[in-house]
């Protein structure tokens, strides 16, 4: 039997929502907070007791879930809007938002000076994954507070592995993430290659998935309609994981390379690229629709590119 842990849970928006919904379901009392009433009235559709602010809920709990957009927030809610000073001296704060390594590893010192206990556990999975509890957390923290955290983890995703200390879980989300945005671009260029050459995407597809280029990006997510029938690129790119949130990611691991000076010309290529295409045409598209931006222009009539 499981036994019943009471959680604030602040943020409730796309990925929030379903996860405390799904804590609910696994019978621990959850008190939930957003900014947004909507969001708020959704989750207490779905079992959540509302609290009137987040420092009201995390006096209360014993595990602080936060699901929130930046590290601005979360620090914001720690410190400004006394998060920390509220909770009860020894309270596990869980950050599940994908924030930069260093303010989570800021956020950690800030919960442990406050007497509290910190553990990042950022996810990937995404809403699917969300609605599903089949997310992947990926922690960063002591032993102790990813074995506290891990019933809740359990009954929100399939899969936690513990990363490291603090930050390791963030850490291992940009670069994760890094690998995921160079072979998405590797990929569609080879692709954008063989339509220049005359060879066929099936041709290609047969080939390097079951050969050295085989990848997540290629036979799961393949950005060229046809071969993998369930990938974005077969419903007009919609997504699936969209090119702003890897944008995202890829602008915290930019972050984190020049914070740290390590030289990943592909990876500072993939951020810029990402950032670009996110801010214009693939601002509600998959990821991997990046493709169409590396086909070479059209050329007009006279012969200049549209
Ligand atoms: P979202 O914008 O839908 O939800 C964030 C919520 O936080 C909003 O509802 C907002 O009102 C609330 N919020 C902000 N400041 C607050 C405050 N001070 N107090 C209370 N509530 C506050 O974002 P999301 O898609 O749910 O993503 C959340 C985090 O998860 C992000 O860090 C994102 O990068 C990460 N993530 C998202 C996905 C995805 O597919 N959406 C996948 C993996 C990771």
């Amino acid at each position: 039997m499981v036994s019943t842990t009471t959680i604030a849970f602040i943020g409730l928006g796309h990925m929030g929502g379903p996860m405390a919904a799904n804590l609910v379901k696994a019978g621990h009392r959850v008190l939930g907070f957003d900014l947004v009433p909507d969001l708020l009235a959704a989750s207490v559709s779905a079992g959540v007791e509302p609290a009137a602010s987040a420092a009201g809920a995390a006096a209360e709990a014993d595990v602080v879930v936060t699901m929130l957009p930046a590290g601005r927030h979360v620090l914001g809610l720690y410190r400004e809007q006394a998060l920390l000073a509220a909770a009860r001296p020894g309270t596990l704060f869980v950050d599940c938002s994908t924030i930069d390594v260093a303010d989570a590893r800021t956020a950690h010192e800030a919960v442990v000076a406050a007497g509290h206990r910190a553990l990042d556990a950022p996810v990937s999975g995404g809403v699917v994954g969300a609605e599903a509890a089949t997310l992947t957390f990926m922690a960063g923290g002591g032993t102790e507070e990813f074995a506290a955290a891990r019933p809740l983890l359990d009954a929100m995703g399939k899969k936690a592995v513990h990363c490291g200390g603090p930050g390791a879980g963030q850490a291992a989300k940009i670069c994760n993430n890094m690998i995921l945005a160079i072979s998405m671009i590797g990929v569609s260029e080879a692709f954008v290659l063989a339509e220049s050459l005359g060879l066929d995407h099936q041709a290609l597809y047969d080939v390097a998935s079951t050969a050295s280029g085989q990848c997540w990006a290629l036979t799961v997510n393949c950005p060229v309609p046809g071969p993998v029938p369930t990938s974005p690129a077969n419903r007009d790119y919609r997504p699936g994981f969209a090119a702003p949130l890897m944008a995202k990611d890829l602008g915290l691991a930019a972050n984190a390379l020049r914070a740290g000076g390590v030289e990943a010309p592909l990876g500072l290529k993939a951020a810029e690229m990402y950032a670009a295409f996110a801010a214009g045409e693939g601002s509600e598209l998959d990821f991997s629709a990046i493709v169409r931006t590396l086909r070479p222009a059209v050329p007009t009539q006279n012969g200049s590119p549209a």
